[in-house]
C-alpha cells in the first residue's frame, strides 16, 4: 500500500459534476503553454484531465537497501556518495556517482555530465530512483532520477507515471493532476446509480479517480493488470455509459411505429429454392421474421463469413415484404458488388417471382426507366449503389432496406436510405466477423443474427504461406490448377491510400505472369477501368476465357465464380487478417477444393509472422477477428469509415470483456425498467443523456 495524498486545500472544492467540465486552464499551474499542449492531446476540461490516467506506477513506497537491489528491477535508494567522477568511455564524457556502504555499492551514470550534478559532493547523501542492471563490476543505473532528500511527495508511495506530453515534465503533470484531484474528486457527484454501484461492488467515482492517480490502497500487482478496484470502477463506467446510450437509443427505436408484415407462407417458398437451407440460415430467418412481424422497425445485423449464404436469407425477407405489398432496396458499397448481387440473384429472384432491377450511377438513360418503375411500384426490389439514396429516387412503398457490407457506408447514407420509406425495416449484412466485445460496442443497439455454418459440401480452404524466393513454386501451383480446368485470382490488396501504386504492381504482375505462363490467358482488372471494360473482363472470367485474373482490391467482396479455386495474395504481410480472410472467401464458393497462397516478403516483422500463422491455421472468421482486434485494435479492424467509433480512455475490449458484459447488463436492465430515467436516483444520468449534450451521442450512431 502506498502513502495517501492528503488534500492541501479545504476550501475551493467543487463536487458538482458540471464543474468538472470547466476548462483545464482553470487549474493551478496550467498556463497558456501547458493548456495548448494538453489541448493537442484532446484534453480540454478538468474531466478530460482526470482521465489522463497513469500508464504505470513506480514503486517508491520504501527505500531498498543497496545490497538487496536485484538486477533488472527499479528501486528507490538512499545512500552516501562514495565517489563522483568523470569517466570517458570511447568518445563522450560520462559522469559517474558511486553510492553505497560496506554491504554494497551501485554506480549511477549520466551521459554528457549534466551541470546540475556538480553540486553534489563526496560524502553527501543522495536519493535516486532508477532501473538497475548488473554489469561486470557492480549494479549500474543510467540516468536515474534524483530526488531531493526528504521530499514527501515523490517518495513513500506508488508514484503515477503519465503518458508523455510534450513540453510538460512528469513532475509538472503530477502537480497539475494533484490539484485537479484535490479540488474536484472530494464527494464528486456520481452519475452511476447507487444500486448499480453496489451490485457491481464499485467504489464511488471521486474515490476511484483519486485512487487511480494516487493509489493508497491498491496493490501494485493489481494496478499493473488494470484490476485494482478503482481501475475496475472506471472501466465499468466507460462501458456503462456507452451501453446506456445504446440501450436508450434501442429502446427509443423500438417504440417507434413500424410495419407489421404478415410472415406466413415462407415454407412454400423454401421448396422453390434450388438448395436446402442450412440450419443456421433457417435459424436467422426465424429471427428476422419475428422482427418483421412486429409493429416496430426491425434493426438487425446479419453477420456471417463470405459464402455462408446471407444473400438468400435477405431475399427471403424481401419476398415477404413484397408479398405484403411493399418494396425492397438493396444497397451495396460498390458498383461491381451491386452488379454482382444483381446478376447472381437473378435466378433466385425469378424463382421467387420478384421483379428485380439494377440501379447504379453508370447506367445512363436506362436508369430513368428504373427510377420510374421504383416510383410507380412496378419494381419490387431495386439493387444498387449509392445511386439509391439520390434525391431523384422515390419509392412507391419502401418496406425493407437491405444494406450489404454496412460498415462501408456512413451513418448518414444509411439514414437517408431509411428515410425513403416510412419506418421501413432495416437489415444490414456484413461478412466481416466482429469479435463479440466489439460488436457489443459498435452494434450494441442492433439485434445480431449470425450464420456460423457454410452450405454443405464446401471444403475448407487450404492456406499456405510462401516467401518471395518460392515464387516459382507458386507459379507451378497456379499452372497445375489451371490445367485442372480451374481458374485463379492474383490479388494486390490496397496498400497505399491511392490505387495508383497497386495498379502499377498489378500491371507488372500481369506482364510477368504472361511471360512465365505463356499458355494461359491472363486478365487484368482494376478500379480505374471504365465500367464496360470491367464488365467485359468479368464476363470473360466467368465464361472461362480468362484463366488467371490479376486484380487490385476491386474484387474484394462479392464476386461469385465457383470455378475459381485458387487465390494468390501478394504482399500478404501488409494486410489485416480479416481482410485476407475475406479475400480468400472468394475461392470457397464451390465444391472443388480450394487454395489460398499467401506471398510474403523476407522483411517480415514478428507481428506479421504471427498474423500469417493464424490465417494459415484457422478458417474460423471469429477467431481471426479476435486475433485481429488484439493485433490492430478496434479502429483498424473496423476500417476508416467507422470513424465515429468510440475511443475508450480506460477500457480495453480485449482485456475487459467481462466487465463489459456486466456493464451492458446493468445498463440494459436499467433502461428496460425505467426507459425515461425517471427515478430520482437517475437525476444526473438523465441530465447527461437527456439533452443530447454529452459526447456519448456522437458514438452511439455508428451502426
Ligand atoms: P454471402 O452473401 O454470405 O457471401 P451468398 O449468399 O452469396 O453468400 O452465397 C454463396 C453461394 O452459396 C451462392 O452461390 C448461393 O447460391 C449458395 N448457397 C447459399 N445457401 C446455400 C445452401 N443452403 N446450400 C447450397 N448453396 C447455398
Ligand atoms: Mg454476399
Amino acid at each position: 500500500m502506498g502513502k495517501c495524498y492528503r488534500s492541501d486545500t479545504d476550501s475551493d472544492r467543487d463536487s458538482s459534476y458540471r464543474k468538472v467540465l470547466s476548462p483545464v486552464s482553470s487549474l493551478k499551474g496550467v498556463g497558456k503553454v501547458i493548456a495548448r499542449e494538453l489541448h493537442k492531446r484532446g484534453v480540454q476540461t478538468v474531466y478530460d484531465l482526470l482521465y489522463v490516467l497513469p500508464r504505470s506506477y513506480q514503486d517508491r513506497r520504501k527505500f531498498v537497501p543497496i545490497h538487496e537491489i536485484r538486477s533488472g528491477e527499479s528501486a528507490l535508494i538512499k545512500g552516501k556518495i562514495r565517489e563522483l567522477r568523470r569517466v570517458r568511455p570511447r568518445y563522450r564524457t560520462m559522469l559517474e556517482i558511486v553510492v553505497g556502504n560496506e554491504k554494497g555499492i551501485i554506480s549511477a551514470r549520466w551521459m554528457g555530465a549534466p551541470r546540475y550534478l556538480f553540486r553534489f559532493r563526496k560524502g553527501e547523501e543522495i536519493v535516486l530512483f532508477g532501473h538497475f542492471r548488473r554489469s561486470v563490476k557492480m549494479l549500474e543505473t543510467y540516468h536515474p532520477e534524483i530526488i531531493e532528500v526528504g521530499d514527501e511527495h515523490e517518495t513513500g508511495r506508488l508514484l503515477p507515471v503519465y503518458p508523455e506530453i510534450e513540453g510538460i515534465p512528469q513532475r509538472r503533470i503530477r502537480r497539475i493532476i494533484i490539484d485537479a484531484v484535490d479540488r474536484f474528486t472530494q464527494n464528486l457527484e456520481d452519475p452511476l446509480p447507487r444500486r448499480i454501484r453496489e451490485a457491481a461492488q464499485l467504489s464511488e467515482l471521486g474515490e476511484a479517480i483519486k485512487e487511480v492517480h494516487f493509489p493508497c490502497e491498491s496493490r501494485p500487482e493489481d494496478l499493473r493488470i488494470r484490476r485494482s478496484p478503482a481501475q475496475r470502477r472506471l472501466i465499468f463506467d466507460e462501458f456503462f455509459m456507452l451501453q446506456l446510450a445504446l440501450a436508450l437509443k434501442k429502446s427509443k427505436a423500438s417504440r417507434e411505429r413500424g410495419i407489421a408484415f404478415g410472415i406466413q407462407g415462407t415454407e412454400e417458398l423454401y421448396r422453390s429454392l434450388p438448395f436446402e437451407l442450412t440450419g443456421s440460415q433457417t435459424r436467422v430467418i426465424r429471427e428476422i421474421m419475428r422482427d418483421m412481424g412486429r409493429p416496430f422497425p426491425m434493426n438487425r445485423l446479419l453477420q456471417g463469413d463470405v459464402g455462408c449464404g446471407k444473400t438468400v436469407v435477405a431475399l427471403i425477407a424481401a419476398w415477404v415484404v413484397v408479398r405484403n405489398g411493399y418494396q425492397v432496396a438493396f444497397m451495396a458499397p460498390t458498383q461491381l458488388l451491386a452488379e454482382q448481387h444483381y446478376l447472381s440473384t437473378l435466378e433466385l429472384t425469378r424463382r421467387m417471382n420478384l421483379k428485380a432491377a439494377l440501379l447504379t450511377s453508370g447506367m445512363g438513360t436506362h436508369a430513368d426507366d428504373v427510377r420510374d418503375g421504383v416510383r410507380r411500384g412496378t419494381i419490387d426490389i431495386v439493387i444498387g449503389t449509392h445511386a439509391l439514396i439520390q434525391e431523384s429516387v422515390r419509392f412507391h412503398r419502401l418496406g425493407l432496406a437491405i444494406i450489404d457490407e454496412q460498415h462501408r457506408f456512413g451513418v448518414a447514407q444509411r439514414a437517408v436510405l431509411k428515410q425513403k420509406g416510412i419506418s421501413p425495416d432495416v437489415l444490414t449484412m456484413t461478412a466481416t466477423p466482429i469479435p463479440r466485445t466489439l460488436g457489443l460496442t459498435v452494434y450494441g443497439d442492433l439485434d445480431i443474427s449470425v450464420i456460423d455454418e457454410l452450405p454443405p459440401g464446401r471444403k475448407p480452404i487450404q492456406t499456405r504461406l510462401f516467401h518471395e524466393r518460392d515464387r516459382s513454386k507458386v507459379h507451378a501451383m497456379l499452372s497445375d490448377e489451371i490445367r485442372k480446368e480451374r481458374q485463379a485470382y492474383v490479388v494486390y490488396p490496397l496498400i497505399e491510400k491511392s490505387e495508383k501504386m497497386d495498379l502499377k504492381d498489378a500491371t507488372q504482375m500481369a506482364e510477368e505472369l504472361r511471360g512465365v505462363l505463356p499458355d494461359f490467358h491472363i486478365g487484368l482488372i482494376h478500379g480505374r477501368m471504365p465500367l464496360d471494360q470491367r464488365e467485359g473482363i468479368m464476363e470473360a472470367f466467368k465464361k472461362g476465357t480468362i484463366d488467371i485474373l490479376v486484380s487490385t482490391t476491386v474484387i474484394e467482396v462479392g464476386i461469385d465464380i465457383p470455378n475459381a479455386t485458387m487465390m494468390v495474395i501478394e504482399n500478404a504481410e501488409r494486410f489485416g487478417l480479416s481482410q485476407i480472410h475475406q479475400l480468400r472467401g472468394r475461392v470457397r464458393r464451390s465444391v472443388y477444393p480450394s487454395k489460398c497462397l499467401l506471398l510474403a516478403s523476407y522483411r517480415k516483422t514478428d507481428g506479421a509472422r504471427r498474423r500469417l500463422g493464424v490465417i494459415e491455421k484457422t478458417t474460423d472468421g471469429f477467431r481471426i477477428a479476435e486475433e485481429d482486434l488484439a493485433i490492430r485494435g478496434p479502429g483498424e479492424l473496423l476500417g476508416e469509415r467507422q470513424s465515429g467509433f468510440y475511443q475508450f480512455r480506460v477500457a480495453n475490449l480485449m482485456r475487459d470483456a467481462e466487465i463489459l458484459s456486466e456493464a451492458r447488463e446493468g445498463a440494459f436492465r436499467l433502461v428496460e425498467a425505467d426507459p425515461g430515467l425517471a427515478h430520482r436516483t437517475y437525476n444526473l444520468l438523465r441530465e447527461l443523456f437527456g439533452g443530447g449534450q454529452r459526447h456519448w451521442d456522437e458514438f452511439v450512431d455508428v451502426a
